[in-house]
């Protein structure tokens, strides 16, 4: 049975980009289940407004999910036992860098590596001495869990990941699980970063078939990484398209004017917007 799953971040309102993977989630479940997960781990952007508008405009396009809807911000403790069980290999270190201070770094460096997401963190915290750490620690200065890509890399060969696009047929992706570079696991306001806390939540949900846009096709590299060392199963993948707005440019949030809601004012039944997105 194919498990798939629409796992939207309640920051703003859904727009038709929203609806798109929403209702491509549910076909390519093809008769199996269909669930709905809410990535409310941001606990700066996150608003119950915009659950309760989620809800509500997926039940206007007709879109029905199985069982409860899993909530992040209530799955913090088996978050936290994931992380555990990341630093019990010794693959975690706490990083006390500023922002700024890694913008100031990276400047500083001869050539930056760069990542999908722009340059990476040049592990500045990574070499810290045991010292130095221990009383960074204890100085209760606030820090993030970093994973320590290059010894998770050296533990780690040959990952792939079985990926079908917007086609039939799957095809292996080898993973570089350099990619990221040395990625935030937890920090202060957020206590699990969005790949941890996917690649665990994929996993309890029985997840078979990730469907999700285009934009989302590199994390896949680091969430394998993390479905491994966490002895996790690995779903197929299947990345699609990104619906554009006129001027070719991704939707977003910030955009009111696609929002399903405005449509939705303005007179567009979900028929419509099926029709438009080329969903039966
Ligand atoms: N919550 C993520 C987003 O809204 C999607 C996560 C995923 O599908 O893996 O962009």
């Amino acid at each position: 049975m194919i498990v798939t799953r629409f796992a939207p971040s309640p920051t703003g309102y859904l727009h038709l980009g929203h609806a798109f993977a929403a209702l491509t989630a549910q076909e390519a479940a093809a008769g199996g289940r269909f669930l709905l997960r809410i990535e409310d781990l941001d606990a700066t952007r996150a608003r119950e407004e915009y659950v309760r508008a989620i809800i509500e405009d997926l039940r206007w396009l007709g879109l029905e999910w199985h069982g409860p809807v899993l909530r992040q911000s209530a799955r913090l403790a088996i978050y936290r036992a994931a992380l555990d069980r990341l630093a019990a290999q010794e693959l975690l270190y706490p990083c006390f860098c500023t922002r700024a201070e890694i913008a100031a770094e990276i400047a500083r460096a001869a050539e930056a590596h760069h990542g999908p997401d722009g340059p990476l963190y040049p592990g500045t915290c990574r070499s810290l001495s045991p010292n130095d750490r221990a009383t960074a620690l204890s100085s209760g200065a606030p820090y993030a869990l970093r994973l320590d890509s290059g010894r998770a890399a050296s533990r780690l060969s040959g990952l792939s990941f079985e990926e079908r696009g917007e086609g039939s047929g799957f095809r292996p992706i080898a993973v570089d699980p350099l990619l990221f570079g040395d990625i935030v696991m937890a920090r202060k306001e957020t206590p699990a970063s969005y790949h941890l806390a996917v690649v665990v939540d994929d996993a309890e949900q029985g997840v078979t078939l990730v469907t999700r846009g285009v934009d989302l096709l590199a994390a896949t590299h680091a969430q394998r990484v993390l479905q491994t060392l966490l002895g996790l199963p690995a779903p197929r993948y299947a990345h699609h398209r990104l619906i554009l707005d006129e001027a070719g440019r991704k939707l977003s949030k910030r955009d009111a004017s696609a929002t399903l809601g405005s449509s939705r004012q303005q007179g567009a039944t979900a028929r419509e917007i099926r029709m438009a997105l080329a969903i039966p």
